[in-house]
């Protein structure tokens, strides 16, 4: 175990009662924690360079505030946070951003990233996986020895992170959400005891843990489904740069495409409203992105129409699904793996476009952008993955509240002066208001993963009553002080 310090010329020295607590801490470690930890764990603090590595996030806006970072190797190790009476949190990909982790003050990170071990079972139908684990180290692995499972499109992020509030991914028209795939998870709950949630063994817990599950427990290892790499695995991924003025003949064309509301396994598509003055000086673009499963022959059903509304630029590529991320500008490389944004995301859920709402919607993103340029950075995010597989599984077995929301919708709001935020906010929540207006429900539904500010419980883990009753019952039962807290928590 390692132990490097520079406390004494941390900021946090100014602050008297988390001083006191550093140099107990401190103490505590050179003295105690080599006896406790394993011997390839180690605690960093703040003003080393491993500390500003292990804490640095891909949000800046509400972050929380780290006392020490204790980089566990073992689960024994995780089980070492519980001791000091301080808060602590989970970090694996560091992505996580909604604002209630700006509640987190002074407390400990447990840096989960060593937890990274991948085991494929013998009958190639399961692997065991460490609860560190990003994305790409998932899918990498997997596909070294023809398997594959659902996965988030990021490369960076957390796998765990992402499960545990569902997990999107481009294979959940197969396979379900990352969660959906859940075997069992090797749990360490707020009392430091070890458990494991599986149909067998805490079920409840379990279906907690898929949707909710940021709220329970650290998760060390678990066990995910995985399948066999079809002969038949290339990717159709194209790219479109559109001028505003389609946006309705596109989101039409797209509505057409996806059959009431369900989405075709093969096909998904993204729209991203971004900035590019050398297009349109005046006006946000319309990136729009298609993914057929296929050849190119087949995907042209699709394209052609896309091809038809004649875009500024189209790009094609065909690859296969490693490489997704690479070529559609979400690998590890590209600016949504990189850190240090100021972010405001206004998530909703939706079955179908609504044409004349998402004018709306466009018009007040392309206002606010205009008016502010410090806002210039953000874009509005229109996801299409595909809800076959997702369905496939019963609503009420997991923790996960919205089957219906074909449509991933967020305007992300980016700013670095902190000045902006209101400006940001008044935007998002102008959007929220046309977008909700346009929805078939009256209700917002906001996926976990995604939200900033503004969200009710209800909007995030369900309007059905009995969800949020159950969670509820869940945590008096096996986190009754509420140690979990930080992450959208449901109290
Ligand atoms: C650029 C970008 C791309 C994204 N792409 C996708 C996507 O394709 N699909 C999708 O569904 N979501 C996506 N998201 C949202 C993502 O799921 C959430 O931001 C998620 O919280 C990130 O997890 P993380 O491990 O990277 O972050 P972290 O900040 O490390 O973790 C987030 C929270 O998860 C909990 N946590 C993490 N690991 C553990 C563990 N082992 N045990 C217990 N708790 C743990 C903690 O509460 C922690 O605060 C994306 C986000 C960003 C910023």
């Amino acid at each position: 175990m390692k132990i490097t310090s520079a406390a004494l010329l941390s900021p946090l020295a100014c602050v008297s009662t988390s001083f006191a607590f550093l140099n107990a801490l401190e103490a505590d470690a050179a003295a105690r924690l080599k006896n406790i930890l394993s011997p390839d764990a180690a605690v960093y603090f703040p003003g080393s360079d491993t500390f500003d590595d292990a804490t640095e996030r891909w949000q800046n806006w509400a972050s929380p505030r780290f006392l020490a970072a204790v980089e566990v190797a073992t689960e024994k190790d995780v089980r070492f946070a519980n001791k000091h009476h301080r808060p602590f949190l989970a970090v694996s990909g560091g992505h996580g951003m909604v604002g209630s982790l700006g509640n987190f003050n002074y407390g400990i990170e447990i840096w989960i990233r060593k937890l990274n071990t991948i085991n494929i079972a013998e009958d190639g139908k399961s692997a065991r996986l460490g609860g560190g684990l990003l994305s790409k180290e998932v899918t990498d692995a997997l596909w070294a020895k023809g398997m594959q499972t659902t996965t988030g499109l990021c490369e960076c992020v957390g796998m765990m992170g992402a499960l545990l509030g569902g997990g999107h991914g481009i294979l959940q028209g197969g396979y379900g959400l990352i969660a959906d795939n859940l075997v069992e998870a090797h749990v360490v709950l707020p009392d430091g005891s070890r458990t494991t949630a599986s149909v067998a063994s805490n079920p409840d817990l379990y279906w907690a843990m898929k949707g909710a599950g940021h709220n329970f427990a650290v998760i060390t290892s678990y066990t995910i489904k995985i399948y066999n790499v079809p002969a038949n695995n290339s990717w159709v991924i194209e790219s479109y740069i559109y001028t505003e003025d389609k946006l309705e003949e596109l989101l039409e064309l797209t509505n057409a495409f996806t059959e009431e509301g369900e989405q075709p396994v093969k096909f998904l598509n993204w729209a991203y409203y971004v900035s590019l003055p050398d297009v349109d000086p005046d006006h946000p673009v319309i990136q729009y992105k298609l993914l057929y499963k296929g050849s190119t022959a087949q995907a042209s059903h699709y394209t052609s129409g896309y091809r038809a509304l004649s875009p500024v630029s189209i790009t094609s590529d065909t690859v296969s699904y490693p490489d997704l991320p690479v070529i559609n500008g979400n690998s590890n490389a590209d600016i949504g793996c990189q850190h240090g944004y100021s972010v405001l995301q206004y998530p909703i859920s939706l079955h179908q476009y609504n044409v004349t709402a998402h004018r709306k919607a466009f018009d007040i993103f392309a206002d606010y952008t205009r008016r502010y340029p410090g806002l210039n950075a953000s874009f509005f995010m229109n996801e299409g993955y595909s809800l076959k597989g997702v369905k496939g599984v019963p609503a009420e077995s997991t923790a996960y509240p919205d089957q219906d929301g074909n449509l991933l919708i967020a305007p992300v709001m980016i700013f670095f002066d902190p000045a902006e935020e209101d400006h940001a906010d008044e935007a998002g929540k102008a959007i929220w208001e046309v977008l909700l207006e346009g929805s078939r429900t009256p209700n917002l539904d906001a996926y976990v993963n995604y939200v900033s500010k503004g969200e009710s419980v209800q909007d995030i883990y369900g309007h059905e009553p009995w969800r949020l009753e159950k969670l509820r019952g869940l945590k008096r039962k096996y986190d009754p002080a509420n140690t979990f807290r930080y992450f959208a928590p449901i109290w």
